[in-house]
């Protein structure tokens, strides 16, 4: 494998490149433009049209350095049609002894940019160009424009990737008729290609990533995705896992003293998990369901067949709020079964989380908390199941440093994760392709449906009669005071607020208040009185937008709604209808609306269904909301789209299962083209 060093890079620029991700000669192969300039046809001066970047060509008739009204280097400028001025703020003085330079041998001046109408006449202010010689002939093919950084050229860019193509291995490492017949480009000619399109191509078809060799590179790049997400998963298997073959004893005593049946779907994901847990490889499970599809009682009996093999199950939960309400339900369920359960929380004081400490690192059976429990200090002494709550709150690094610390005593532990949030078909196929998943598509029965109403802010008075209504009646309201986004003081200040006038203007009703900032213990009690009951109205930010469970509350208000997230609203929504009461979630906007807002007010007035959101906000703001790297581990797609390129993968799938049973060396061959460098953060 030929090094970067081979193409001609210095020790410096060497640095240079890295910061683009350049490292092997391979990763410039890959490297591709992020669009195409058209430097085929030059525009007369006199014809460049305000605002459209036009390219000139231009002989110099005087330069000069000038001080009004800022130092800058003026250049004149002519072509046929008439004449220019050039200025430059920013300049070196080299660039004025070139541009000298040209005016005395005759060189032409190549200028790219938009001529505007300056006092003067034609003006380019800071144009790109270059000198070429008098006669030069203009280029034939569209010129990539590549990702550059501070100290890298485009023309040095071109320079070293048109090395690299002639001294890499381009071999083709698929089936040449498969690609044939799937419409694709071999890689060696996909890459030549749109790195130098030959005047023949279809420009067009190149800008807009639309042309078959685009597709190519789409296909190899998902294509990388699956392989590494395979190999991760076979890594992970290869490791094996403890068994929990458990008697069934604790299940049939909990399952005894719940006052519900469990749902179909929640059977049918309990048979699943029990499934895995069973077999001596680790389980990856997502156990997916719109909010109160009842996650946490699966959690449990999960649990609970974990510690009847004589091993702990942890939960872990990305706030307070809810790892609490967790702590104090599980308590409620277990421990009257002989289960010990230990609570980790970072606002322990210090002697009761060296207690807690202790005992999870001795007779705990179960071990419920927050980012506390994979706190360096903290031992499991036999962990068995690892269970995380919204799993997409937490980064890679987290989940992973769970299981890593059961791996410090015995093998690592079976994994399942759960999720409110949906993730949709083609995430699920790409990003999160080595995880298996149970649906619970069913909520519980006797629930009536949360009805959803929009309301214009100018009607806020009728909307404070209804909570005075509801109260009447006996149920409780949440008010969850505006999202401002880009202060958190702000945030609080209006939370604050919003708990004084409503105070005021629901005088003689028990109105509490939680948001962030206040202490976990402080949070916890105010949710304590309004679980019992005894706070009718509760105001707060977003931090009970995860898994807080108070079937009495009917009325949830949203304030200014309009600046929410789709997923946001509809999790937050869920925290009503938990009850047999008639519920309704009063989504307050303020008028006039943008037409997004107004767009995507209308998707969760219109569903209930938090996979249709889900697909739908998909759409409207790409995956980086369900997936940053950082949270996913797995790369990033930088040429594919999910929606756009859902065929595709399909296609890579089958095709990384293939490869890796027939031909793994070649497998290797593309995950080292591909990610190179990258591959080490994929062991995740
Ligand atoms: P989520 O999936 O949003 O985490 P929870 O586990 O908090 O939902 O469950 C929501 C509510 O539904 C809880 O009060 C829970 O006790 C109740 N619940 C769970 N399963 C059932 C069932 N099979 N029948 C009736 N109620 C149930
Ligand atoms: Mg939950």
């Amino acid at each position: 494998m030929p090094e970067i060093e081979g193409v001609g890079v210095t020790p410096a620029l060497r640095a240079k490149l890295g910061r683009l991700g350049l490292e092997r000669i391979d990763d410039l192969v890959v490297h591709l433009p992020l669009r195409y300039e058209d430097e085929t046809r030059l525009t007369a001066i006199s014809h460049a049209v305000t605002g459209m970047p036009v390219q000139i060509e231009a002989s110099v008739l005087d330069v000069s350095v000038q001080f009004r009204p800022r130092r800058q280097l003026v250049a004149k400028v002519a072509d046929d049609s008439g004449e220019a001025t050039l200025r430059f703020l920013n300049f070196y003085g080299s660039q004025t002894k070139q541009l000298e330079a040209a005016r005395e041998d005759g060189r032409k001046l190549r200028l790219f940019g938009e001529v505007r109408q300056g006092f003067w006449g034609p003006e380019m202010v800071h144009p790109r160009y270059r000198l070429v010689a008098a006669d030069a002939s203009l280029p034939e093919s569209l010129t990539p424009v590549y990702p550059a950084t501070a100290g890298v050229s485009q023309n040095s860019l071109r320079k070293l990737i048109a090395k690299a193509l002639g001294q890499s291995d381009l071999s083709e490492l698929l089936d040449k008729s498969w690609c044939q017949r799937h419409g694709l480009f071999t890689f060696a000619e996909a890459v030549r290609l749109l790195h130098a399109p030959p005047p023949s191509a279809n420009s067009q078809a190149l800008q807009a990533r639309t042309h078959p060799a685009w597709r190519r590179v789409k296909f190899d790049e998902v294509l990388a995705q699956q392989l590494s997400l395979r190999k991760a998963y076979q890594a992970r298997r290869a490791k094996g896992a403890p068994v929990l073959n458990g008697d069934g004893g604790v299940r049939r005593q909990l399952l005894g003293a719940l006052p519900f049946p469990l749902t179909a779907a929640q059977q049918r994901a309990l048979g699943e998990i029990a499934d895995d847990l069973v077999r001596p490889v680790p389980m990856q499970r997502l156990l997916q369901g719109d909010v109160g599809s009842g996650k946490t009682v699966v959690a449990a009996l999960a649990a609970c067949q974990a510690i009847e093999a004589g091993f702990q199950a942890a939960l872990m939960a990305p706030t307070e709020i809810l790892a609490e309400q967790h702590y104090l339900k599980l308590r409620a369920w277990l421990e009257p079964l002989g289960v010990e359960v230990a609570w980790l929380t970072g606002s322990l004081k210090k002697a009761d989380k060296q207690a807690s400490q202790q005992h999870a690192a001795t007779t705990a059976h179960l071990i419920v908390g927050t980012h506390a429990m994979i706190q360096e200090s903290v031992d499991y002494a036999r962990l068995g199941l690892a269970i995380i709550d919204e799993q997409h709150r937490f980064g890679v690094a987290q989940r992973l440093e769970l299981r890593r610390k059961g791996e410090k005593n015995a093998l690592p532990p079976h994994q399942l994760m759960m999720s409110a949030t949906p993730i949709p078909r083609t995430l699920a196929m790409s990003y999160y392709a080595d995880l298996d998943v149970s649906v619970l598509d069913e909520l519980p029965p006797g629930r009536t449906p949360v009805r959803t109403r929009l309301v214009s802010d100018a009607r806020r008075d009728e909307v404070i009669e209804r909570i005075r209504g509801a109260i009447a009646a006996g149920r409780q309201a949440y008010w969850v005071c505006p999202l401002i986004e880009e202060s958190e003081k702000l945030q609080l200040q209006t939370a604050l607020d919003t708990h004084a006038v409503l105070s005021r203007e629901l005088a003689g009703l028990r109105v509490g208040l939680v948001h962030g900032r206040l202490k976990a213990d402080e949070k916890a009690a105010t949710m304590a009185e309004f679980a019992a009951g005894n706070i009718d109205v509760l105001v707060a930010t977003t931090v009970i937008e995860v898994g807080v469970d108070v079937p009495n509350a009917s009325l949830m208000v949203i304030e200014h709604a309009e600046r929410f997230g789709l997923s946001q609203l509809h999790q937050l929504r869920g925290r009503v209808g938990r009850g047999q009461h008639e519920s309704v979630c009063v989504l307050l906007y303020q008028q006039p609306l943008s037409e997004t807002a107004r767009a995507r007010l209308k998707i969760i007035y219109e569903n209930t269904d938090g996979f249709e959101i889900a697909r739908q906000d998909l759409q409207l703001r790409g995956p980086g909301e369900f997936v940053g790297s950082r949270q996913s581990g797995v790369p990033v797609l930088r040429y594919a789209d999910l929606e756009a390129d859902a065929d595709l993968i399909e296609l890579a799938r089958e095709m990384a299962d293939t490869l890796l049973r027939e031909a793994p060396e070649r497998a290797e061959r593309h995950l080292a083209r591909w990610l190179g460098s990258r591959q080490e953060l994929l062991k995740a």
